[in-house]
């Protein structure tokens, strides 16, 4: 299996769980997998699907919460515009 996208999520509890969504191909064509790091689930989805599959896998069976997901990722987001501001600074006071 080629992995193609991970989708990563927090528990309540602060565990961290992972789904990789994978593609393998086949004399029959391509086909779409889900394989979870934390219980080895594996089951294949379709090309459209295989997102949500994952969500709803990291939601109903481990308990991840989206609203603490969207606060752990937007950290990174945030420490990326503080420094890009910091450099825009940095060039306005050495003009
Ligand atoms: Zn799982």
């Amino acid at each position: 299996m080629l992995t193609t996208s991970t989708v990563r999520g927090i528990a309540a509890s602060g565990a961290a769980h992972q789904v990789r969504i994978g593609r393998d191909y086949h004399y029959y064509g391509e086909a779409r997998y889900l394989a979870c790091d934390t219980c080895g689930d594996q089951r294949t989805v379709t090309e459209d699907g295989a997102r949500a599959a994952a969500e709803s896998h990291l939601v109903g069976d481990h308990g991840v919460c989206t609203a603490c997901r969207t606060e752990f990722s937007s950290l990174p987001w945030l420490l990326g515009l503080l420094s890009l501001a910091a450099v825009l600074v940095a060039m306005i006071v050495a003009s």
